[in-house]
């Protein structure tokens, strides 16, 4: 086969939201087309006018774009072989059917869906093909000038793709070698309805596959028993030369159990399984997606990219240019791929501690905005220290406010298990004393007020954890959070103190 230049193409159906086992599909494209400098092109099959649902083309190019998959001919981005909508180049399926008619390749029906039905009534296992054809009403069977009559009467009728029986067809396949079947369980696909003036996806898929010359057909496997058929037209057409080199993606499977990854297992497991938000405009029914979820788009990726492949050896972190360069059709599974969302929320923490904290507490801004009123009054520094001091403790930003929202409120409320555990009745004595210690401290930074503080607890003998924690008792409202004197440093001496006092005034000693 002579070497061309690699173009690879993601052609989804804007059926409803794009699902995501569809996004690892487009995603693994976009990493062989830049890997191999090669093309990009998002072709939008939208030949199955029954199942059209509005908005999802834009939700298509909205979450792509969200994800960095870039896009090189599409039809955003036009290309010389547009149009790269399906439903806008019906001239050249109706010019590639009448080819197939002439060669004798294909043949009109007019069987009605009452008279299949019958026929499949009558035959067990009735399959239109070479046994059956015979003695349907089509133009193999019927005379040339009746078949014209009805064509120009009105009559509706379907192109059917003449399918030679018992041939052995093989697929060849990159991740799972020659897959061969026998020609004889194919039935005489409908390439064509006059009803709509449409293709259907097989005749559409592979003429435009030919045509946008897509040298690497890289889908999902749900398509591998089409491929036979595809292979077929391919010959039909005489275009055997260029076929494109086939890819079947492994599928992703549920995270228990067996069987493909549904919307139900979101549903039920709670992760999400689209990349974005979305309402179906019938229904109302609403899907939630990652990245209203709160991952980043890098950490989704990496996530995804770790489906149904791997580096050939155990990194996991992986960005976008490691991927481009590491991947290879090599290391892709013919196995489905568990989709471990635990393992999703793991590539997010780890994105998220990567992150700069500036970055974060940017990404932190509006869920702050939504929790305290004037958040703009914490200056930047401020809140990107805070999230500094949290950050290990996230998975997602918006975990930060849990985690952090002691730095921006004071507390109200004390933790009862905490309050019995280490606020003893001479807790309010010692707390007096360390206000003192903290107004004498020279400089107010995490490491000095740490040793002046253990400093004094030491020469008083005071016990270590119950003088600390009732200190982190008063200053957060329970026993948790980042060292201690990093949130003292980061508050101020002034509001460490106000905190303390307060403290001091609400909470009382437990009955022993
Ligand atoms: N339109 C098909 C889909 O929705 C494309 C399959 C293929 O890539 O050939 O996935």
């Amino acid at each position: 086969m002579m070497e061309r230049r690699v173009r690879v193409r993601f052609a989804p159906s804007p059926t409803g939201p794009l699902h995501i086992g569809g996004v690892r599909t487009a995603l693994y494209n976009y990493l062989f087309a830049r890997q191999q400098g090669g093309d990009m092109i998002l072709r939008i099959e939208d030949t199955d006018s029954t199942r059209f649902v509005p908005g999802a083309e834009e939700y298509i190019n909205e979450a792509l774009a969200w994800l960095g998959i870039g896009i090189d001919e599409g039809v955003r981005e036009g290309g010389p072989f547009g149009p790269y909508k399906q439903s806008e180049r019906r001239d050249i399926y109706r010019q590639h059917v009448k080819q197939l008619l002439d060669a004798g390749r294909a043949y009109i029906a007019f069987d009605t869906p009452e008279e299949l039905d019958a026929r499949r009534k009558e035959i067990a296992n009735f399959q239109y093909d070479a046994s059956t054809r015979g003695m349907m009403r089509n133009s193999l069977t019927m005379p040339a000038d009746e078949v014209q009559a009805l064509i120009d009467g009105g009559e509706k009728y379907v192109v059917r793709f003449k399918i030679e029986p018992n041939r052995d067809v093989t697929v060849h396949d990159l991740i799972r070698g020659d897959v061969t079947i026998n020609s004889s369980i194919l039935d005489d696909k409908v390439l064509y309805k006059s009803a709509d003036d449409l293709p259907t996806y097989h005749l559409a898929n592979i003429v435009d596959d030919h045509l946008m010359e897509v040298s690497h057909v890289i889908r999902g496997e749900e398509w591998l028993p089409s491929a036979p058929l595809h292979v077929l037209l391919y010959e039909a057409f005489g275009w055997a030369d260029t076929m494109p080199q086939f890819v079947h993606l492994p599928l992703l499977l549920k995270p228990d159990g067996k069987g493909k990854l549904s919307k139900r297992d979101g549903d039920r497991l709670g992760f999400p399984v689209f990349p974005l938000d979305w309402t179906d405009p019938t229904s109302g029914e609403r899907s939630s997606g990652y990245r209203e979820a709160g991952y980043l788009p890098q950490a989704v990726v990496n996530f995804l990219a770790l489906l149904g492949w791997n580096p050939g050896d155990d990194r996991e972190i992986l960005s976008m240019g490691d991927l481009i360069k590491e991947f290879s059709f090599e290391h892709c599974s013919k196995k489905g791929a568990k989709f471990d969302y635990e393992k999703g929320k793991w590539f997010n923490h780890e994105y998220l501690l990567a992150l700069d904290d500036a970055e974060l507490a940017r990404l932190f801004r509006p869920i702050l905005a939504a929790h305290v009123d004037h958040a703009e009054a914490f200056a930047d520094d401020y809140v990107t220290r805070a999230v500094g001091l949290v950050k290990a403790r996230i998975n997602f930003v918006k975990d930060l406010w849990e985690q952090a929202r002691f730095f921006f409120v004071r507390p109200d409320t004390y933790s009862e298990k905490d309050i019995r555990k280490r606020w003893k009745a001479e807790t309010p004595a010692i707390m007096r004393q360390l206000i003192d210690v903290l107004r004498g401290v020279d400089d107010f930074t995490s490491a000095r007020t740490e040793e002046v503080v253990l400093g004094w607890i030491k020469e008083n003998d005071f016990h270590m954890g119950n003088v600390m924690n009732a200190f982190r008792l008063t200053v957060v409202g329970e026993c948790k959070g980042p060292h201690m004197f990093d949130i003292s440093e980061l508050l101020g001496r002034e509001e460490t103190i106000a905190r303390i006092e307060l403290g001091l005034q609400r909470i009382t000693v437990a009955d022993e």
